[in-house]
């Protein structure tokens, strides 16, 4: 990870240093970031996708208002290496059904025993009842492996140290689970066979007995892009629900494993960093990326042109005409997040506006007072009801006197608040009229 972590933030690091992005600086960025992405064993068609994407959205996009191209270059590379690692939405840990079984596979060494103890601490960290079943007869220390762990972090743990049928095994390990009423139970399996063929018969067999909730493999993450191709095998005799990629702390290959299964259509849940049980984490995209281009202002950027993106989409819907108390609440939403690059301040002439906003778009020095108003203006619209943000012409003087006290603020910045809302409704219809003209005049011959 640590090299991976260097060369991105070093890249990040270059383009900021630019000064201006042109053709050739381009080119030679995205050559850096595929150099990048091969050497941590990422594939040659899934880095070729990745800079692609870059590279076109680069030419066609515009960086929203007050972005810099060199900080939407950066933008789009979170966004497309978040994309290639299987999205925004980080997994769902969450557990309901009670007992929850899941079973662990994959092959010998790959750290299922240990991941089995990392889970159960996870989850006991979380308020549950977790029990540990040691399936694997081939391996002769694992009944005493998890044993030894099950014991150190205090979960429930069945096993037989003498016994040679794992099917028995986990019959009565269920069963004793049952009684001793674990809420979730972790089956661990053998790794080590004669070969691949009876491993996965195997792994099918106690797949049918255990009736798991999550089937979760475990894979191994410093075999990089191999990680593909043990999914797939897996996939053919049980299905896959989930991975676990283990050993991220160790590999350089960690960017191959990654994007390796989740081009197989498995879902990372959870990573391993470390051989101490408390060394998991869950896998989030999002998080990830940030942490690989290694900057704590990157979310400052991402969440700058969220904020765009989402006044843009309350900016469509004032434009529809959809103008309530609730619409003025996430525009003030927006406002407070991107300041004097506010939309808004584009398109209400300055005459129109109040005069504290006024300042908020001519005068950046007395910004902060204008962001206090706003701020004035968020409370009282939370001591409002659901009713009055709807129908705001309902708010008389008692309301006003009512909003006020509950906002902690003197009734007359509620009435300005009214006055602005008013004035913005006011221009909104002038815009739709001004609107339907143009639409006339388009039809006319
Ligand atoms: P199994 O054969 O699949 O059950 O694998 P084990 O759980 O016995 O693990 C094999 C080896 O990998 C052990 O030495 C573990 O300590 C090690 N291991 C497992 N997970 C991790 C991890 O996330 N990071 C590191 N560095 N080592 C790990
Ligand atoms: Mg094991």
């Amino acid at each position: 990870m640590r090299p991976l972590i260097d060369a991105f933030s070093n890249l990040v690091a270059r383009i900021r240093g630019l000064s201006y992005v042109d053709e050739a600086t381009l080119k030679e960025i995205i050559r850096e970031i595929q150099r990048i992405l091969l050497r941590a064993d990422v594939s040659a068609d899934v880095v070729m996708s990745i800079t692609k994407s870059i590279e076109e959205r680069f030419e066609k996009e515009q960086p929203p208002r007050g972005i810099s191209s060199k900080d939407y270059l950066i933008y789009l590379l979170y966004e497309e290496l978040i994309k290639a690692l299987g999205g925004e939405e980080a997994p769902n840990v969450d557990i309901t059904k009670r007992p929850y079984k899941v079973m662990l596979i994959g092959v010998e060494g790959s750290g299922k025993t240990t991941s089995a103890a990392k889970l159960a601490r996870f989850y006991m960290r979380r308020g549950f009842r977790v029990g540990l079943i040691e399936t694997d007869v081939y391996r002769p220390g694992a009944y005493h492996q998890l044993r030894q762990l099950a014991s150190s972090i205090n979960a429930l743990f069945y096993g037989e140290e003498d016994s040679r049928d794992p099917v028995a095994i986990l019959r009565n390990g269920l069963e004793y689970m049952r009684r001793n009423k674990a809420d979730l139970i972790i089956i661990d399996t053998a790794g080590r066979h004669r070969n691949e063929e009876e491993l996965l018969k195997e792994a099918r067999v106690i797949y049918e007995e255990a009736k798991p909730d999550e089937v979760m493999l475990v894979i191994d993450a410093t075999v990089g892009k191999q990680a593909a191709a043990q999914t797939e095998a897996f996939m053919k005799y049980v299905p896959i629900n989930s991975v676990f990629l283990t050993k991220m702390d160790s590999t350089s290959k960690a960017g191959g494993a990654l994007t390796s299964v989740i081009k197989s259509g498995a879902r990372i849940k959870f990573i391993g960093v470390g051989e101490g049980v408390d060394e998991i984490e869950v896998f989030d995209a999002r998080r990830f990326v940030t942490r690989l281009l290694g900057m704590g202002d990157l979310e400052t950027l991402v969440e700058r042109i969220k904020a765009i993106e989402e006044e843009d989409k309350v900016m469509e819907e004032i434009e529809e005409g959809k103008l309530n108390l609730l619409t003025l609440k996430k525009h003030i939403d927006s406002m407070l997040k991107l300041g004097p690059l506010s939309k808004i301040m584009e398109l209400l002439p300055t005459s129109m506006l109040p005069t504290q906003l006024r300042m908020l778009a001519m005068d950046e020095e007395r910004l902060s007072n204008a962001q206090d108003m706003l701020r004035r203006w968020r409370y009282i619209l939370d001591s409002m009801t659901k009713e009055e943000l709807l129908n705001p012409e309902i708010i008389n003087s008692s309301r006003i006197r009512r909003i006020a006290k509950g906002a902690g603020v003197s009734p007359k910045d509620v009435k300005d608040l009214l006055n602005y809302y008013q004035l913005m409704k006011r221009m909104v219809n002038e815009i739709k009229k001004s609107r339907r003209r143009l639409r006339f005049l388009g039809n006319l011959p």
